[in-house]
């Protein structure tokens, strides 16, 4: 498959025709891309009451593949009742990601039990029965409650809430395997866990650092911006071990001119090692303040700590930054000099960054490198974590986390009069241990794909199979679906953001809460994920309860209790009404004052890891996503930017196929720390160094171990000690 020269471009234009078609037709497309609602894929932010395809600075058309193939899944006809006769679970297992999500929408409770050894059809009232009566036979503490990013802040306010009243805090969410990290990261840096910038913010930027991730695939629109800032003469610097195509060359398609000609995006691209960004992140602190760039006055000012990294970055020797990093000296000092000349530097990053044992750590290297230049606590400059989910940042602010912030916990009491439970609640990868243990008999998902996300995939499998009962909310088939199925299994149909009955509110990666207006339903059988929960909170709890859940079907009487809760968010009890849509008070941080005790930034010291070693046949592998999904979701096998045809691949360089003694025309078998995979194809890949190798997530997750953060409890999926051998 020869690899595309530009990301986006013609072929995004053909793939929407094609799509479009998918969809019933590009009107029909047209009005439901249209639709007041936010967008249902990645958190950069568009729709809602701007109207579809427009971002936060009410530009129009802003639209990309991912929200497209998000939008056109949600439009796929229902699955058939004689669907669940013939695809057994041992069946589903046969199909691909990719085919799991193109089954068609769900439409019917589903019941699976060992006994069953199928998907039965249930009725919604024997759902609750079933469900309710688990709850009340189990302790509270014997279950755990696990959030998808997708969902509204409604219905993770309300489900956090039941949980908790039920009597439990395993209460956690998908960003514990992906964010956790910059959230944890910046709180120690900032004070607050979010970006520090608005969207707008990048219009004043002359420069902007991508590190550890590919935006051109996961948050296409972000090109735009980025193209902007290079016709503005400004820079864009990419840290990551893969060239990846998007972010060299990028074709706007809603730009004429980048559509005809392309657009260069990286000014400056470094490839470290994998593993090797604390180095390098360090290394070019080093320089700046060898070069005297540093903002002396700011840092004395307006941080804590600079004596101490003054000294670390002074003592830091060139041959072990050089060594972990992987980076030649003449690449660190370009990038310092660039970022020297920088007025207004934005730093953003993804996952290559926070799937580390040290992710916190390489999240407060880049706020120190951002603050010793004062770029943080001003206009045009700042700190941008690139989120995931589009709401995943929403669901973290309203309480779906195993701890609630004190104020939350305090007014939640309060405000219903009740008193919370104050043990320790369990966080994503704990409930997965207490899970396979038998601690945890009950698990409910809010969306998302738990086991598809999971590390360590074949523990996953078994930790879910222990447990009672297992209650998934969905609007299609994953793989979670098909591999893990406890003893009971309940599926349950939910309707997608833009088919609620009700409005509901999402919030952006810059910290912007935005309208739904929700819309007509396509399909005859799925329920709002509100309604679901308040009827179980209901079954369960019932009158007895402090809450009336019956009213809690309402969205406006959810915001209500939001906006008495949730400091910051007290503007969302009328923004159905208002259709306001607003900035959280406290987020963006345009002053040199930081939501933090003394009101002062921190500076950290880090020891340096070392690179993992490649000597006996090893080789450093990170999962990777391709163009063609978004998280665990698989939309296309191909990834067209990286010219790969199949998922079942190893991307590795020619000169390791050689190291080797690898031959391409036989497949291999990689093995990493948790399992093994055989029947892989080698795919030569130069655009990754020597050494380094990726494989695509969630397939590869069979690989990675159990290793985790110390600090954010995230999995190492981007650093994996690999051995490959020929089949
Ligand atoms: S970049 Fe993200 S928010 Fe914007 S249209 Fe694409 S998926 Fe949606």
């Amino acid at each position: 498959m020869k690899k595309v020269r530009t990301g986006g471009g013609w072929p995004a234009v053909a793939y929407t025709f094609r799509k479009a078609k998918e969809a019933g037709g590009l009107l029909k497309l047209w009005h439901a891309m249209r639709s007041k609602n936010a967008c249902k894929t990645c958190a950069l932010g568009m729709g809602g009451q701007r109207g579809g395809m427009v971002n936060e600075l009410g530009h129009f058309p802003e639209v990309c593949k991912k929200s497209l193939q998000a939008m056109v899944a949600d439009m796929q006809g229902a699955i058939s009742p004689e669907f669940w006769n013939q695809y057994t679970p041992e069946k589903l297992q046969r199909l691909s990601p990719r085919e799991l999500e193109n089954c068609g929408r769900l439409t019917q409770p589903l019941l699976y039990t060992p006994q069953l050894q199928r998907f039965q059809p249930i009725s919604w009232d024997e759902v609750y029965k079933r469900i309710s009566q688990k709850l009340r036979e189990l302790a509270a503490d014997e279950t755990f409650w696990y959030f998808s990013g997708r969902s509204s802040n409604e219905a993770g306010f309300l489900l956090q809430m039941f949980a908790r009243l039920y009597g439990t805090n395993n209460v956690n969410n998908c960003s514990y395997y992906c964010h956790q990290a910059s959230g944890v990261g910046l709180t120690s840096v900032t004070g607050s866990g979010t970006a520090t910038i608005l969207l707008e913010d990048l219009d004043h930027a002359d420069l902007v650092f991508v590190i550890g991730g590919n935006p051109a695939s996961n948050h296409p629109r972000l090109m735009r911006t980025l193209m902007q800032v290079r016709r503005r003469g400004g820079e864009v610097i990419v840290i990551n071990p893969i060239v990846e195509t998007g972010l060299v060359n990028f074709s706007v398609p809603s730009d004429p001119q980048s559509l005809l000609f392309g657009s260069k995006i990286a000014s400056l691209y470094v490839q470290p090692h994998i593993g090797g960004d604390l180095a390098l992140l360090t290394g070019i602190a080093k320089r700046i303040v060898e070069l005297g760039h540093h903002d002396l006055p700011f840092l004395e000012s307006a941080c804590n700590g600079w004596p101490e990294l003054s000294t670390q970055l002074e003592e830091a020797s060139w041959e072990e930054i050089i060594e972990k990093s992987g980076v030649p000296k003449e690449q660190i000092d370009a990038l310092a000099e660039k970022y020297a000349q920088s007025k207004n530097a934005v730093f953003s990053w993804t996952m290559g960054i926070t799937h580390h044992v040290h992710g916190v750590q390489n999240v407060q290297a880049i706020g120190n490198l951002a603050l010793l230049r004062g770029m943080v606590g001003r206009p045009g400059a700042g700190l941008m974590p690139i989120r995931g989910h589009s709401n995943v940042q929403g669901i973290g602010s309203v309480g779906v986390t195993p701890k609630l912030k004190d104020a939350i916990f305090d007014r939640l009491q309060d405000h219903f009069g009740v008193s919370l439970p104050t043990t320790t609640g369990l966080d994503t990868m704990e409930c997965m241990e207490d899970a396979a243990s038998g601690k945890l008999k009950f698990g409910f998902c809010l969306g998302g794909n738990l086991y598809g996300s999971n590390p360590d995939a074949k523990f996953a499998e078994r930790a879910l199979k222990n447990l009672d009962m297992l209650v998934y909310l969905n609007t299609t088939l994953n793989t979670g679906h098909a591999f893990a199925l406890a003893r009971e299994t309940i599926i349950l149909p939910v309707l997608a953001r833009d088919e609620e009955p009700q409005p509901t509110t999402q919030e952006s990666m810059f910290n912007l809460i935005r309208l739904s207006d929700g819309g007509p339903q396509r399909l005859e059988g799925p329920r709002s994920e509100v309604e679901v929960i308040a009827k179980i909170a209901d079954y369960t709890l019932g009158d007895d309860s402090p809450v009336d859940w019956k009213s809690m079907h309402d969205t406006g009487r959810i915001r209500e209790a939001i906006a008495a809760i949730v400091p910051g968010f007290e503007k969302i009890a009328t923004i159905a009404d208002t259709k306001e849509e607003f900035q959280i008070d406290g987020r963006t941080i345009h002053e040199p004052r930081f939501p933090t005790p003394d009101g002062r930034a921190q500076l950290h010291c880090h020891t340096l890891p070392k690179l993992a070693s490649t000597e006996d046949r090893k080789l450093r592998l990170m999962t990777i996503r391709s163009e063609g999904q978004f998280n665990t979701v698989v939309y296309e096998e191909i990834d067209l930017y990286r010219g790969v045809p199949r998922r079942d691949v190893v991307l590795i360089h020619p000169d390791d196929i050689k190291r080797l003694g690898l031959d391409l025309s036989s497949t291999v078998t990689v093995s990493g720390p948790a399992g093994t995979l055989s029947g892989i194809t080698l795919h030569p890949f130069k655009e990754i160094r020597p050494g380094n190798t990726a494989m695509y997530f969630p397939e590869a997750n069979v690989l990675v171990s159990r290793q985790l953060d110390p600090v954010s409890k995230t999995p190492a999926f981007k650093s994996v000690l690999v051995t490959i051998e020929a089949d």
